[in-house]
């Protein structure tokens, strides 16, 4: 079986996993770091996935998600229009 050539970048030689760097790549082409799709908010995930993130983390801790009229800070996607919400 033959292999595919090894990619050379700026990550090459970095002492970090391959899925390390593949994330890596993913962030430095405007991309999401988990499913590789465009980035629109967010430093690192695309909508979607940083969604599927704050939920996970709101599970976790056991908070309530943010509603418009209470306390606390919105999301950066609900600042300018909302997304996710009509998505999911
Ligand atoms: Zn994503």
């Amino acid at each position: 079986m033959k292999r595919t050539a090894k990619i050379q970048d700026e990550f090459t030689d970095l002492p970090v996993s391959r899925n390390r760097k593949n994330q890596l790549r993913r962030k430095k082409a405007g991309c999401c770091t988990l499913c590789g799709k465009p980035r629109n908010f967010y430093w690192e995930k695309c909508d979607a996935c940083q969604a599927k993130v704050r939920e996970a983390t709101r599970r976790l801790k056991g908070f309530n998600a943010w509603q418009p009229g209470r306390r606390g800070r919105p999301p950066v996607c609900h600042s300018i229009k909302n997304p996710i919400q009509k998505a999911a």
